[in-house]
């Protein structure tokens, strides 16, 4: 081993490649090792909140974020049930409120932001195709078995498993709760701007609110396109990202949705669609130099736009525990789960008791949607106030 002690991250989605340049800049050399032959993110939208915008900006990123982003100014919250829209949330006031704006972005672009700059890193080494074979602990490091084009073992002072739901570096860590389903599917599509139906907003987002369902749609590619998940409550589980869906499914699922929805489901395009699978935050995510990061330790139901945010400020705090005691690797690694548990917890169940509220029936939704009015957008913004106002030196919540 050299000067530097050698971080090995698997896993180069949103939060390994964000774990490799903030522990890069704490002082270490990267490997990171991604099966797939290349970086190809989803055909989809990401929101980027504020507390995710801070940590990247940290890491130089900000400028190119910027331009392939767009910023939409609000939320309108619609009705799935009436066609009325319920509050429209002023989110375009996000950077006077929390310093930094509220973004949707092309997961893709993302990830090539966040490939490029790994790639100018002079410390940080990305192994394509490549896979985790085997982790051997002896004497404090780790000896990693990789499976890939040049098949080698690294040996590293720290193993951070940011490979994601049905992550495997699980297996190294006793009392790592596995995925489970939620009940509820996630089909997804991009529609070309040609395609978008009439009135669908350029710059702003819908969020239609229906019985045991719900869709948002948002702008990105610059605006070249719109991005669209709808949720509904079903028990398919097949593990994986791109099932198809078939598009007569989700039609006759939102037939009794307002004509707008039914208009933009109905616009040409290919759908996929995915098991929404959870990872509960309480069970261990570290053991001795070996970690856990994003999805892999806490992955969540998507209902507060979450899930990736905390993957990224996971990689915040674990490059900052790690800077702070880099000859102890492993109280580091303890120092980040403690860090993080309690914050990652408190969000996972937030973003829980947000899709029980979204996919309300009946009496129960009326109240809901007056309850929204009465508040107001101001009010409703607030109550997220500890999510977006995160920053990394504050750890706790
Ligand atoms: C419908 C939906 C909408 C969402 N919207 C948002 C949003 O708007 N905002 C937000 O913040 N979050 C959102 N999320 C959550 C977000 O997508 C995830 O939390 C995030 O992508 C997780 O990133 P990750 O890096 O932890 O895992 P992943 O993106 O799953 O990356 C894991 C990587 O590890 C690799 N890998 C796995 N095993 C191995 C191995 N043995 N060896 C080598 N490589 C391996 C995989 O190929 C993959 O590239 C959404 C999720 C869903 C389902």
């Amino acid at each position: 081993m050299g000067e530097r002690p050698t971080v090995l991250v698997i896993g180069a989605g949103i939060g390994g490649l964000t774990a490799a340049l903030a522990v890069a800049r704490a002082g270490f050399d990267i490997v990171i090792c991604e099966r797939a032959a290349e970086l190809s993110e989803l055909g989809a939208g990401i929101q980027v909140s504020p507390n995710a915008g801070r940590v990247l900006a940290e890491l130089g990123l900000d400028e190119a974020i910027e331009a392939a982003a767009i910023e939409p100014q609000a939320i309108d919250v619609m009705s799935g049930v009436s066609g009325s829209r319920i509050t429209s949330l002023p989110v375009g006031a996000f950077r006077s409120r929390y310093g930094f704006p509220y973004r949707v972005i092309h997961r893709a672009d993302l990830q090539s932001i966040l490939a490029a700059a790994v790639r100018k890193a002079s410390d940080i080494t990305l192994l394509l195709g490549t896979t985790v074979e085997a982790v051997l602990a002896r004497e404090g490091d780790s000896f990693v078995r990789l499976k890939g084009p040049r098949g080698e073992m690294v040996q590293a002072a720290a193993v951070i498993g940011a490979d994601g739901v049905w992550s495997s570096t699980r297996e190294q860590i006793p009392g790592a709760p596995g995925p489970a389903p939620t009940g509820r599917t996630a089909w997804r599509t991009v529609i070309p701007r040609d395609n978008v139906p009439d009135g669908v907003p350029a710059n702003r987002v819908g969020l239609w609110l229906g019985p045991h369902a719900h869709l948002v749609h948002y702008p990105i590619a610059g605006g070249a396109a719109v991005n669209v998940v709808a949720i509904v409550e079903e028990t398919w589980d097949k593990p994986g990202w791109n099932a198809r869906g078939d598009y007569r499914r989700i039609a006759e699922r939102f037939n009794h949705w307002p004509s707008e929805v039914k208009a933009i489901l109905a616009a040409p395009q290919g759908w996929q669609k995915w098991a929404l699978t959870a990872v509960d935050p309480a069970g261990s995510w570290v053991s001795g130099n070996t970690a856990l990061l994003g999805d892999a330790a806490h992955a969540m139901v998507p209902f507060l736009a979450q899930g990736a945010a905390m993957a990224i400020e996971d990689a915040a705090v674990l490059a900052d525990s790690l800077r702070a005691s880099p000859s102890d690797v492993p109280a580091a690694l303890a120092a980040y789960e403690a860090a993080r548990k309690p914050r990652v917890a408190k969000v996972w169940n937030a973003a829980k008791k947000t899709g029980e509220h979204y996919h309300m029936d009946g009496t129960l939704a009326r109240l809901r949607d007056v309850a929204l009015g009465l508040l107001g957008p101001r009010l409703v913004l607030a109550q997220n106030d500890w999510i977006y106002r995160w920053r990394p030196d504050d750890h706790g919540d």
